[in-house]
């Protein structure tokens, strides 16, 4: 990747880094190899499609590499990845980092909308889709990518390939790689955002790997945790929590389709699951779900809650219902991550959402003119460290804005530090909705609704829900006839938006009301709706 593309950690905090051991030095596909020789016959990942040991998950990534490199990807060359919980997805991941092919991780949930601008900003080559998910065909929108992205040449399709290539069929005899910088991104992910089009997040083999093996850590991950993951492993959090550092801790990865009780409890009395992590929406199914279940989830060790804030209430059902420990967590694709730690006390547990992984971790909290607040006090949460990115890709004017000129990340998340460490979330500033750790920029969704013709003026909230934390509200000063919710769904599908940022309702308004800067309230808007 281009100098200009990333941002690196300046000098001596690499230097400071690698030092103290915590960046290693060591690119993932190296990884692979080493725990494949010190592992090689445990299982490194059950899913629907296959179970294979860390030998065979190593030699798959060896032929999927040749292969793809075969098919003419190279090194810096970029793809979009949108698959969902599969073992290939496990294998191409490592065949990429072995490549030296960058992937930038879309959701399932992703459609045109999101797809088109990953491919078209990164010059994406290649776009690995799965055939039909959740009944909609990939199939067709890689054709229209194929078809209307000039630098793409390749879909690869995860099942039924229709008329591109199967990625079952890309095999080859392994061949030699140039070795990587692990210094340089691995991969980039996508932020939860609060600007008009999504952020990526350049994430390096060092920053990355450093994270996977602090969170193993934090979380007393050893080779005898099962890790099941029923979220997207495409996410962030379950890419770190569940996939890196399970296979730190030489443990096992289990990859369920749905977090649904009938589908994950059966796995995890068979797979004998130790650990799993949800989001709140989840645990309360899972908790009601373990009044008629007879599934046997004795297995669970812990089950870990984040995404977005659990409240305490339901906190305190979750050891009794499901048998095993709390942890909550939260963390951010730009990095700064937490989770509770064995000794942690339960009302520590029960009211904080976790501390920070790293005892490099940089933490600041601070008012709207950056001053740190007194502590214990509420401020925004500005962070920095091993694994926390110094600038989004190909962002100068928005990195400007999104990181202090020392290098703190701003969050946008209002939090408080108990004196022990542990970060409470109350809240926010960045204009976001929370959809039940399904994170939706406002402005992303305005700019699609101004372009309704019914649609004069719009302003996107987040209204507080029981379950999912947030629904999305969208409130609409209509222009000629009144839009209906309808409309303005059928809309955002037409224009390939991805299903979770379709408003929940619709507020038809004359006026918005204004903050004394003119700009809309949005904080009047969400205590007048809520
Ligand atoms: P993402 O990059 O999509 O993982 O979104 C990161 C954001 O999710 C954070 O900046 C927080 O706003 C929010 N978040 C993550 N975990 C929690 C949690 N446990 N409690 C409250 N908010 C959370």
């Amino acid at each position: 990747m281009s100098g200009t593309d990333w941002t690196p950690w300046p000098e001596e905090f690499a230097e400071r880094y690698r030092k103290e051991g915590l960046w290693a030095g060591r690119p993932f596909g190296e990884s692979l190899t080493h725990w494949a020789e010190e592992r090689g016959a445990r299982t490194a990942v059950v899913a629907p499609d296959h179970r294979w040991s860390y030998a065979d998950l190593d030699r798959r990534a060896d032929r999927l590499a040749a292969g793809l490199h075969r098919a003419g990807i190279r090194a810096g060359d970029h793809v979009v990845v949108q698959l969902p919980n599969l073992a290939e997805f496990v294998a191409l991941l490592f065949a990429l980092f072995r490549l030296g092919a960058l992937p930038v991780i879309a959701l399932p949930a992703h459609r045109r909308s999101e797809i088109r601008y990953f491919c078209e900003f990164t010059e994406a080559v290649a776009l690995f889709v799965p055939d039909v998910h959740q009944g909609f065909d990939h199939r067709e929108l890689a054709a229209e990518m194929l078809a209307g992205v000039p630098s793409m040449r390749h879909v690869f399709v995860a099942g039924d390939p229709g008329s591109f290539t199967a990625l079952a069929d890309v095999d080859a005899d392994p061949v030699p790689l140039p070795a990587r910088d692990p210094g340089e991104p691995a991969l980039l992910l996508l932020s939860g955002g609060t600007t008009g089009v999504p952020k990526l997040v350049p994430r390096t083999h060092d920053d990355w790997y450093y994270s996977g093996r602090a969170v193993a850590e934090a979380c007393d991950y050893d080779s005898s945790t099962v890790h099941l993951v029923t979220l997207p492993i495409a996410h962030n959090w379950t890419l770190t929590h569940g996939l890196m550092a399970t296979f730190h801790a030489g443990g096992t990865l289990v990859l369920a389709p749905s977090a649904d009780p009938d589908v994950a409890f059966p796995i995890i009395a068979g797979e004998r699951v130790t650990d799993t992590g949800m989001v709140p929406g989840v645990a309360l199914l899972w908790i009601e779900a373990t009044e008629w279940t007879d599934d046997d989830l004795s297995s669970l060790r812990q089950v870990t809650i984040g995404g977005t804030k659990l409240n305490p209430e339901l906190a305190k059902r979750v050891e009794p219902a499901l048998g095993c420990r709390l942890q909550q967590a939260f963390g951010m694709a730009e990095g700064l991550c937490g989770f509770h730690r064995g000794t942690d006390p339960q009302d520590i547990r029960l009211l904080s959402q976790g501390l920070p992984v790293s005892p490099l971790d940089e933490l600041r909290v601070v008012d709207s003119a950056d001053r740190d607040v007194p502590p214990g006090e509420a401020g925004e949460l500005l962070a920095r460290g091993p694994y926390t990115i110094r600038g989004y890709y190909r962002a100068p004017d928005h990195n400007a804005r999104a990181f202090s000129s020392d290098g703190f990340y701003r969050t946008g998340d209002v939090v408080r530090l108990l004196p022990t460490g542990h970060v409470v979330f109350e809240g926010r500033v960045k204009d976001q909705i929370n959809r039940g750790g399904d994170k939706i920029a406002a402005e992303e969704l305005e700019n699609h609704l101004l372009a309704h013709p019914q649609v004069r003026d719009v302003a996107v909230v987040g209204l507080p829900d029981e379950v999912l934390g947030e629904r999305i509200c969208a409130c609409v000063i209509p222009k000629g006839d009144q839009p209906a919710l309808d409309d303005l769904v059928d809309f955002l599908v037409e224009r390939g938006v991805a299903p979770y940022k379709l408003p929940d309702r619709l507020e038809l308004m004359e006026s918005f009301p204004l903050t004394g800067l003119g700009k809309v309230s949005k904080k009047d808007l969400v205590a007048r709706l809520s």
